[in-house]
């Protein structure tokens, strides 16, 4: 058997409709898994491309709504990657903004991963969680203060899920994407000063292709990370080495 094969096993990933969640999607197919799309929106454009993919209705706006999202047929793969950010100077962040990017990026992963290990725990078997977090899990990054804390909690989260799962069955990770053409660095890439600061620190000499990100998950849910707990992996074209 093919140990980077996702073969007979179930994926879900949140915010499967667009950017680095439909490329995680698409690689998990294409691996072998039976792959379960979650978005706030339609995921039709990214279920037709993967064999056998079906869609869910997953909404974070309410933090806790995948409570029963995995009572149903057994899913053994969660990638956590549904995640926002405002930006705004540290001065002029409102409550409401703050709110809603730690409601997404960190409450509700939380709170699916849980969802998530009830389920795996009440069969008996076993599992991978996959957590997208961000450079900004190690570094301060501007005018993203929410941004920033939430994706601390990312790495800080899977390491006590990680403590307490590991022995237990589940596999919990995560990745560090560096700058990804999606629509979560539109902004950057439209300020000209801005992208090519941004590119000329980066040591590949380009921008991360969502795909890059796909390719790290389905090793980090395969039985080839089977040693591997409590790691937040960078997929940064060299980034963080500066
Ligand atoms: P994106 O294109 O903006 O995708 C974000 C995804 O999260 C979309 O599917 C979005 O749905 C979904 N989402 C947002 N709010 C949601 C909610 N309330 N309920 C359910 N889904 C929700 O950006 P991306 O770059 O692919 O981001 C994916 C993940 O990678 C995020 O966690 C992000 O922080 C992380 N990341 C990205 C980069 C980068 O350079 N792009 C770097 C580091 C980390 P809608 O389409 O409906 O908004």
């Amino acid at each position: 058997m093919n140990p980077f094969s996702l073969e007979g096993r179930t994926a879900l990933v949140t915010g499967a409709n667009t950017g680095i969640g439909q490329a995680i999607a698409i690689s998990m197919g294409r691996a072998g898994a039976k792959v379960i799309c979650a978005g706030r929106r339609s995921c039709a454009e990214t279920v037709a491309q993967i064999e056998g993919a079906r869609e869910i209705t997953l909404d974070f706006a309410d933090p806790m709504a995948a409570r029963d999202v995995f009572s149903g047929e057994p899913i053994d793969i969660l990638v956590n990657n549904a995640g926002i950010i405002r930006r705004s100077d540290a001065v002029d962040m409102r409550e409401e903004d703050w709110d809603a990017v730690i409601d997404v990026n960190q409450k509700a992963l939380f709170f699916t991963s849980q969802a998530f290990a009830r389920a795996v725990f009440d069969r008996g078997g076993t599992g991978a969680i996959v957590n997208i977090a961000s450079l900004l899990a190690f570094q301060g990054g501007i005018r993203v203060a929410a941004y920033t804390a939430s994706k601390h909690a990312v790495a800080g989260i899977t390491r006590v899920l990680a403590n307490e799962w590991a022995a237990r069955g589940i596999n919990v990770n995560a990745i560090a994407p560096g700058y990804i053409e999606t629509n979560n660095t539109e902004a950057l890439r439209n300020d000209p000063d801005r992208s090519q600061a941004i590119l000329d620190r980066i040591p590949a000499g380009r921008w991360g292709e969502a795909k890059d990100i796909g390719e790290a998950a389905v090793f980090l849910a395969s039985p080839a990370a089977g040693y591997i707990h409590g790691t937040v992996l960078s997929v940064d074209g060299g980034w963080l080495a500066r």
